[in-house]
């Protein structure tokens, strides 16, 4: 049975896409922690981010770097906050976090946004994706 996260891969559950290459997909977190919350995950379906192979691990790395300068870009912060998780999910993923501050990281304060704001932050998070 495919992850939620591979569904959305495959485009069979919508999600408010950032950026794809041949082996990683970036989209919003559904309940964002701060607006611009991004997830990062492999195409690959490998439930622990640390059993991803070297290579595979380096790879997605360099991507979601690649996705936090356009969310840096995209969103006023500070900094881009990094978080791995994955108790909800057992797709690996990272979780990258427009913030300025450290409550900023508090995983209790999730949101729900409404569609038209959250497609307005792709939209913008997109535009600056390199
Ligand atoms: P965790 O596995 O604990 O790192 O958490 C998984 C994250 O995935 C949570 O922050 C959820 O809000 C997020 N999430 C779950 N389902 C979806 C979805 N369909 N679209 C976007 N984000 C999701």
């Amino acid at each position: 049975m495919p992850t939620i996260f591979s569904r959305i891969i495959s485009g069979e559950i919508p999600s408010y896409k950032i950026a794809e290459d041949e082996n990683h997909f970036a989209f919003l977190d559904i309940n964002p922690v701060t607006p611009g919350h991004t997830l990062v995950v492999p195409k690959k379906e490998v439930s622990y981010l640390f059993d991803l192979s070297d290579s595979d691990y380096t790879a997605l790395q360099l991507f979601a770097k690649r996705v936090a300068a356009a969310v840096e870009k995209a969103i006023p912060c500070k900094r881009v906050g990094v978080t791995v998780i994955g108790l909800e999910v057992p797709h690996a993923h990272i979780h990258l976090l427009p913030i300025n501050t450290e409550a900023d990281m508090d995983f209790h304060h999730k949101q729900t946004l409404p569609a038209e704001r959250m497609e307005e932050i792709a939209a913008t998070i997109r535009a600056n994706f390199k």
